[in-house]
């Protein structure tokens, strides 16, 4: 029966909190990168609800996986083992640094995991003073308690205080920073390889290096969050294959699950004890359902040339961005790997999303003034070819008007 749109939005304004500053549409229906307003309205999609559908929409893959593991078995308590879930868990040490894994079901829980590994893998190996760890500025590591505390922006810690005690905070990309904050208490460092949420900031050429190699001299952690940027993203199955660094745990969600709630926390073998029978458990982390359809993304990821892809077509729509720049002088820089991309201005970002969004396509903005892309991996040319035409027209009448 068709309603009218402002019904939902009331009734969302009315029940539920106002966490969220939304657009006022209600999106029905997708299918690879496309989306379907209630009033049928088509949008190509190019925040793949922030870096998680890398499959697109409607994959038939994860249909298919959904549909015959439902039929077998949705959900057991982590007392048994499952099938899917030490398949998956299998795949990811296999294709990864990592020797263990554990599941979780969202990004802050991964990260709430590495930081409670961290702290008691220090605190029984060299005791409770060894319990820093250092984060950078700008990052994004969640909203539970303890990855609020780890988040280095403040806007976002507003009045939740007290947060909890142990985090330290340096600039991205700034070696000296990091050996000024260093002393003995230090039990990790914490950083994502990519920052997206703080606007798509790409690690200085020897910088993730450098990181590790102090954390190694000083017996430290080093924690890579990959919430955003693993999974294929940047066109490696992890991002910091690119750099040629590996942690010592690893955390993903995002993609992981392509829709489906799902989160992991990686780590090396000699992290195993920290994690013993009883140190840490959520009940619906890896369950049959959700770790069948990982195990299946993560196959495909592998197999059906994604990550070329997302390498390939990144770099045309990369291309494409630059363009822009070269014609919009309050365009200041374009920036990303693969399919995660930023365009930063020097102008305000929310009414070119807006314009996009009315002239049908999604985009997304971080930091106020910066575009964020984070298409499906599958997105295609003509795909990318639309947008960047719909972005010349608007940024041409913001020229202009
Ligand atoms: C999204 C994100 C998180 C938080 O994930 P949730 O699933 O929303 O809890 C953590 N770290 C990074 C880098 C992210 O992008």
């Amino acid at each position: 029966m068709p309603y009218d749109i402002s019904e939902t939005i009331k009734s969302a304004d009315t029940y539920m909190f106002r966490t969220y500053g939304r657009f006022p549409v209600t999106l029905v229906k997708g299918e690879g990168c496309k989306v379907w307003d209630d009033q049928g309205k088509e949008y190509l999609d190019f925040v793949g609800g922030i870096a998680v559908c890398a499959l697109g929409h409607s994959s038939p893959l994860v249909t298919r996986v959904l549909e015959e593991q439902s039929r077998k078995l949705v959900h057991v308590s982590n007392l048994y083992y499952t099938e899917p879930q030490v398949e998956l868990a299998r795949l990811l040490v296999e294709h990864s640094f990592a020797d263990r894994v554990f599941f979780c079901n969202s990004g802050a829980e991964a990260n709430e995991a590495a930081i409670k590994l961290a702290r008691r893998y220090a605190h029984e190996k060299f005791g409770h003073e060894k319990h820093i760890i250092i984060s950078m500025e700008n990052s994004f590591h969640g909203r539970t308690m303890a990855t609020l505390s780890a988040t280095g922006q403040g806007k976002i810690k507003t009045g939740f205080d007290p947060l909890l005690e142990g985090f330290k905070f340096v600039p991205f990309n700034d070696l000296e920073a990091l050996d000024r904050a260093w002393d003995e208490s230090v039990c990790a460092v914490m950083l994502e390889p990519i920052q997206g949420e703080g606007g798509v900031i790409c690690p200085e050429p020897g910088y993730l290096e450098g990181v590790r190699a102090k954390c190694n001299e000083r017996n430290c952690l080093l924690i890579f969050d990959e919430v955003q940027v693993g999974m294929g993203r940047t066109g490696k199955l992890f991002a910091h294959e690119h750099y040629g660094v590996t942690p010592d745990i690893m955390t993903l969600a995002k993609a992981l699950g392509n829709g489906l709630p799902i989160g992991a926390m990686l780590a090396i073998e000699k992290l195993a004890e920290a994690f013993g029978p009883g140190s840490h458990a959520t009940t619906f982390g890896g369950t049959p359902l959700v770790t069948a359809v990982s195990a299946a993304v993560l196959r495909s990821l592998l197999q059906d040339g994604h990550l070329d892809h997302c390498r390939e077509i990144g770099l045309f729509f990369k291309n494409g961005l630059e363009r822009l720049k070269e014609h919009y002088g309050f365009i200041k820089e374009v920036r990303g790997l693969g399919l995660i991309l930023g365009m930063e201005m020097d102008v305000p970002g929310a009414p070119v999303v807006e314009a996009c969004m009315k002239q049908g396509f999604l985009i997304n903005c971080t930091q106020e003034k910066i575009l964020r892309f984070l298409p499906p991996l599958i997105v295609g040319r003509e795909e990318i070819e639309l947008l960047i035409g719909a972005l010349d027209r608007i940024l041409g009448e913001m020229k202009t008007g």
